[in-house]
């Protein structure tokens, strides 16, 4: 399983994170946390940006999270016409790290709200491609 397997649309085959689509296919959306100075990166960082370490480990992100922002894409970019109306947005969850995604189309419109409690969801398309949203939790 490498990375060119994440998402709709995969624009990067390789990575020193691709770890990261394994754990998600075992339901697990994963951070990685710096083992010399405990700094915790999502998306993964396979080096720390804080102490420049390379020796990092991984850790889930089981929330549930509180909904910060989010947006709804009208119109959307090349491959993902299908897909409009959407939303997006970014989670504080209590491992200590902020989450960008889509959120469940299955959230009604009026609960779309700033301190919506929410899950990760992990989906798969069903042709060995894994992603994530953010769901009501
Ligand atoms: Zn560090």
């Amino acid at each position: 399983m490498s990375f060119d397997q994440f998402g709709v649309i995969s624009f990067t085959s390789a990575t020193k994170t691709e770890k990261f689509v394994e754990l998600l296919q075992d339901n697990r959306l994963s951070g990685t946390v710096c083992k010399s100075c405990g700094a915790k990166f999502f998306p993964p960082r396979s080096d720390c940006s804080f102490c420049l370490s390379d020796e990092m480990d991984w850790f889930g992100i089981d929330g549930p999270g509180e909904l910060i922002s989010y947006t709804t894409a009208m119109y959307a970019p090349a491959g993902f016409e299908k897909d409009v109306p959407y939303s997006l947005g970014v989670a504080e969850f209590p491992e200590g790290v902020k989450v960008f995604g889509r959120l469940d189309k299955s959230i009604p419109d009026d609960q779309l709200k700033a301190g919506l409690k929410v899950k990760v969801k992990v989906v798969s398309s069903g042709e060995g491609r894994v992603s994530y949203e953010l769901s009501a939790a």
